[in-house]
């Protein structure tokens, strides 16, 4: 009796180690479970950032260009400079949706160049590359004139491959384009595409798109400044992917150029109010603005103020 009440404490703080061990191995097997399934587990969504870029040439940063894959089937949102490509890294890195011939849907935000700069690239380079379907490219006005003005642009090689000998198909390279409004713009059995207008300037039309998938709730801001749109659309959505420029690198910049970007673009601070209203599971940044200010200075002015969790997106990011 006076033993058992005397070895009672240790029994205890040997169950508690045993317990904190147990405990331990669990949280690790779960952790590696959830890194499995957003590295592409089958039937899993991915986020790929194809382009993270703006119109500076950043060699580090292609143009935007998001590709959301579902069951290995991808929707590109955006095709900046850089697309196919950098479709092509990301199958290289595993992503198996991202093969260049799978390229066959795309939705546009808003047509400022450095959000379609790739356009001929994923018109054409898929097609010689043994896509079959036409592309189908969903945008707001201007996207059909566009595509028949490259089209046209490029009739003297589209003419060589289908009738110069080339094995070619006739197929792979013509467009299907659809004007958008808000609402729902598409839909199969993957996904479900959500259109909705945000403040961009002077951009009539300028979009952001709310995926929905058999797993996952996306929110894309497209470019934009503060717009409550966002906010509505995502509503505590798995992951938020926002556009952004720093606060303190704005405050480095000429007026005139200070007067267009607070009304085309989102600052951190305007950013943090934002995802602390809409509450998304990931807030990835996108799209950011530096202006010579550091990654970490960029994510430490949204943490003053968001408390949720924040990463920095990068060209070839998987989420
Ligand atoms: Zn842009
Ligand atoms: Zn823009």
């Amino acid at each position: 009796m006076i033993d058992g009440e005397r070895n009672g404490p240790m029994k205890r703080v040997r169950f508690s180690v045993l317990a904190l061990v147990l405990a331990f191995l669990f949280l690790s097997a779960s952790g590696t479970r959830s890194h499995v399934e957003s590295a592409g587990a089958v039937g899993a969504t991915q986020i790929v950032l194809l382009g993270t870029g703006t119109p500076n040439a950043d060699p580090e940063r292609s143009g935007p260009s998001i590709a959301i894959v579902v069951n290995d089937t991808p929707y590109l949102v955006d095709f900046g400079p850089g697309v196919v490509r950098r479709a092509a890294a990301a199958f290289r890195k595993g992503v198996k949706g991202l093969a260049v011939k799978n390229l066959s849907r795309a939705f546009v935000t808003h047509l400022h160049s450095d959000h379609t700069a790739g356009y001929p690239d994923l018109i054409l380079t898929p097609w010689v590359l043994e896509r079959k379907e036409p592309l189908v490219v969903f945008g707001p006005k201007g996207i059909k004139p566009m595509t028949e003005h490259i089209l046209r642009a490029y009739s003297e090689d589209i003419d060589i491959r289908l009738n110069g000998g080339e094995p070619s198909n006739k197929t792979g390279f013509k467009v299907i384009t659809h004007d958008i409004k808000p609402g729902v713009v598409y839909r199969d059995q993957n996904v479900t595409v959500k259109a909705f207008l945000v403040n961009h300037g002077s951009w009539r039309e300028a979009y952001g798109f709310r995926f929905e998938t058999p797993g996952r709730t996306i929110v894309i801001s497209g470019d934009c400044g503060p717009s409550p749109s966002v906010i509505e659309n995502c509503q505590g959505c798995d992951v938020l992917i926002h556009e952004v420029y720093s606060q303190s690198g704005f405050e480095t910049r000429a007026p005139e150029w200070q007067r267009y970007h607070s009304r085309y673009h989102t600052s951190t601070r305007e950013l943090a109010e934002i995802a602390t209203r809409a509450r998304p599971g990931l807030l990835i940044l996108y799209h950011q603005l530096f202006w010579g200010t550091s990654e970490d200075k960029l994510l430490k002015e949204i943490r003053e103020i968001y408390s949720g969790t924040v990463v920095s997106g990068k060209d070839l990011d998987v989420y």
